[in-house]
């Protein structure tokens, strides 16, 4: 009889990882680094239900960093079998683990590893090297063996690049883990792709509660513009894998339309976004058409700069008058976009614009809950900026979304509802129970199910 072990979120939405138990054989579903509080990420070093070095394989759903972060400790502990993903999540996984080790290390030597925001060092680029030397790339749609007794197709799932969800055959059964399900119509990502039959579904469930506003463009374009009359800086934290990308071709579509906004100086300041567009180009299958290709800036964005370097970072705190910077990480918990929110929290021509979900703990759910000051660097700070929260560019299924997701369903499955605050979790599990008539109930961390 097949097991399933929630040893990661479940009751939150960071620390993915799934531990499957088939015939004596140990594999994992996504395996990725908790964020967030301190209560949270303590939980990366909590021991795992089994030893790292018996398990014999890992299919990873996407690559950001809650699904892919722990990958190099798991390495670092003992494992060395298989990481399978498809061949853009290999790509971006390189970038994303190259980066959290530098962070980490840099943090480390910085001595901050007890700020609120600063995680702990888990693991250092060595150990990332290792890791990406075990990745198996697996196109969509093909059919391979994961362990024996275990065989898994990867669809695409609309969320980031690469993105997929994995549908696992065992013991005659199959069973999804939807990784983290994107949206219907985006901009440059597929829909995702239909379930088909299945006897279990392991379901994100970030937004199970929440329909995201409609008009995304016009409330960005609001606070634009309502940031240029107020004549400050604009901060954007940004995840530099797809978000930023996303957030460039919003503010592209707004500067064609607006004249008010045609001339707003766009910075952005990443060492990883020249990365990232490479991968763009190098799997122009796995996106769509990128709109306004070949414009000497990104998507055609007016009085573009770009900041590799940490000098020509700097250089950005030197600007006057209006002007946004997108910076990483995207929840603000590291990262150049905190010296940014540093810089203007206190002045209160500035605005932080969040465009993200925000994990109870880190400095984006703080700040958008209402925080009156923020420690930051050592330093208390009077948050004197507006800051604005706009949902509607969420890389995450709402309601609506999953609805449709799952009328894709030809069967009726359970469902376990992770990835996802208690609230959202419930609320998705109690969703699919009156509209679908599936059976479901949220995941709890530790518990082992038998599929
Ligand atoms: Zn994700």
């Amino acid at each position: 009889m097949a097991e399933l072990t929630f040893v990661g979120a479940a009751g939150t939405v960071t620390g993915s990882k799934h531990l499957l138990t088939v015939g004596g054989h140990y594999l994992f579903v996504d395996c990725g680094l908790f964020q967030g509080e301190r209560a949270v990420t303590a939980l990366n070093d909590a021991p795992l239900p089994v030893e790292a070095d018996d398990i014999e394989a890992v299919v990873v759903t996407h690559g950001h960093l809650d699904h892919i972060g722990y990958l190099p400790k798991l390495v670092r502990d003992g494992f060395s079998g298989a990481i399978y993903c498809t061949p853009p999540t290999q790509a971006l996984m390189q970038i994303v683990l190259e980066d959290a080790a530098q962070l980490q290390e840099e943090m480390a030597r910085r001595g901050l590893e007890h700020e609120r925001t600063a995680p702990p060092s888990y693991y250092n680029e060595g150990d990332v090297q290792r890791t990406l030397r075990l990745v198996r790339p697996v196109s969509l749609g093909t059919n391979f063996e994961v362990i024996p007794g275990v065989r898994t197709t990867y669809h695409n799932a609309a969320h980031v690049l690469g993105s997929a969800f994995a549908a696992l055959e065992l013991e005659g059964k199959r069973v999804i883990f939807s990784g983290d399900l994107g949206r219907y119509g985006r901009a440059l990502l597929y829909d995702p792709d239909p379930i088909g039959t299945a006897d279990a579904i392991v379901c994100e469930s970030t937004y199970g509660d929440t329909v995201h506003p409609p008009d995304a463009l016009a409330s960005l374009k609001a606070a634009l513009l309502d940031g240029v009359e107020r004549g400050g800086v604009m901060v954007m934290p940004a995840f530099a894998v797809e978000r930023t990308q996303d957030m460039l071709l919003a503010v592209a579509a707004i500067q064609r339309d607006e004249p008010r906004l045609k001339s707003l100086p766009v910075h952005l300041d990443s060492p990883m976004a020249e990365k990232v567009d490479d991968v763009f180009k190098k799997f122009p299958e796995a996106h769509k058409p990128i709109p306004n290709d070949g414009a000497a800036t990104p998507f055609g964005v007016n009085d573009f700069s770009l900041a590799v370097t940490t000098d020509e970072s700097k250089a950005l705190n030197r600007l006057k008058g209006a002007h946004l910077i997108i910076s990483a990480s995207g929840m603000a918990t590291g990262g150049r976009v905190l010296h940014h929110i540093h810089n203007h929290l206190a002045d209160e021509k500035s605005t932080i614009i969040f465009v993200g979900y925000e994990t109870c703990g880190t400095l984006s759910y703080i700040l958008t809950h209402g925080a009156k000051t923020v420690r930051l660097f050592g330093d208390t700070l009077p948050v004197r900026a507006k800051i604005v929260n706009l949902s509607g560019f969420s890389g995450h299924a709402d309601r609506n979304d999953f609805a449709r997701w799952f009328s894709t369903c030809t069967a009726k499955p359970h469902l376990y509802a992770v990835h996802g605050e208690p609230n959202s979790a419930a609320a998705l599990a109690s969703f699919v129970k009156s509209q679908f008539g599936w059976s479901a109930e949220p995941a709890k961390r530790g518990v082992t199910v038998q599929l």
